[in-house]
């Protein structure tokens, strides 16, 4: 049974009072406040990666565990994990996130399609620990057909046998999906299920999509849709549980079920919607993880300086921590 932990509205009063008057940081430096990075590609090694997320302004970034197309996984060398870990630390970057590829799919009826996933969810997790990444996103998956339970099932059954193998404290965090086709995760609903039949173990958690929750019909576009969303979040999977989310807007209409993402201010969501996200204090604390469509990755400079607009660029805890 799952113990429900005691339901707390989200108020202004837990995120710090933004500093006033500070110095803005250089380019160069940490982001005040938020934590805000872009989906970025790993050729080259993930200390490379760190540069280009330097480059653009990030303070966090995700990036595919292996090729998009579920490819052999990159071998990790010590020579990678010591210049990924002295890049991370210099330039602070922290939480940094995993993205399974997309072709896993932990709810695929076909038994070896589902031990391709299981099998893959396993090794990258493993691999995720070993360099010290925090989150490993996968898209819960889609159950063919077969209907959501049984794609619940199978999905369970992937994560315990991958658990049984994980120990250290990264965590696997299950997205919140469009609801297109067969995906499972398009209502909170399935994705609480999977947390509860698992037994919510500690090392599984929630990441948001800002436009997958648009087109499965979570209104964000204003303040009191954001806030009926974490009520939401809360009677079903647990705000606790909710631990990164990805800063998309969407090209297509509310509750369309369809998963297209769109440039920051240029979709359904608009600034106004994208700036009532950002700027709700419990997302605010969360690390956003741009996917929006560019033509090359230092646009997404534009687009991390248009999202601190809308946030009002204010200093949050992190800077203030940080002493940034
Ligand atoms: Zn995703
Ligand atoms: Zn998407």
């Amino acid at each position: 049974m799952k113990t429900r932990k005691t339901a707390r509205p989200v108020t202004a009063a837990d995120h710090a009072p933004a500093a006033t008057g500070e110095t803005p940081a250089p380019p160069s430096r940490p982001l005040p406040g938020l934590r805000l990075g872009p989906h970025l590609t790993t050729a080259g090694g993930l200390g490379h990666t760190a540069l280009l997320a330097e480059e653009v302004g990030a303070n966090t970034f995700q990036f595919f565990t292996r090729n998009p197309r579920g490819g052999a996984a990159r071998a990790i060398t010590d020579q990678e994990i010591e210049e990924w870990q002295k890049e991370r630390q210099r330039l602070g970057l922290y939480p940094v996130v995993g993205h399974l590829p997309y072709t896993v799919n932990l709810a695929a009826p076909n038994p070896e399609t589902h031990a391709f996933a299981a099998r893959i969810l396993a090794e990258d997790w493993q691999r995720m620990a070993l360099l010290g990444v925090e989150y490993l996103v996968v898209h819960p998956g889609s159950h063919g057909g077969a209907g959501a339970d049984a794609g619940i099932d199978r999905i369970v059954a992937a994560i315990s046998t991958a658990l049984e193998k994980t120990n250290g404290p990264e965590m696997l965090l299950l997205e919140t999906m469009a609801g297109q086709g067969s995906e499972v995760g398009g209502h909170l609903e399935e994705l609480a299920t999977i947390l509860e039949r698992l037994g919510n173990p500690p090392q599984v958690g929630v990441c948001l999509d800002s436009c997958h929750l648009f087109a499965a019909g979570h209104d964000l576009s204003t303040p009191e849709g954001v806030d009926r969303l974490l009520r939401e979040l809360d009677r079903t999977v647990g705000l606790e549980r909710v631990k990164a989310s990805h800063l998309n807007d969407s090209k297509v209409e509310l509750a369309s079920r369809r998963d297209r993402h769109e440039r920051i201010g240029q979709g359904r969501l608009g600034d106004n919607g994208i700036g009532a996200y950002v700027r709700n204090p419990f997302i605010a604390r969360l690390p956003l993880l741009l996917e929006t469509p560019v033509e090359d990755y230092r646009e997404y400079a534009q687009e991390i300086r248009r999202v601190l607009r809308l946030a009002g660029q204010q200093a949050g805890p992190a800077a203030q921590a940080s002493g940034a």
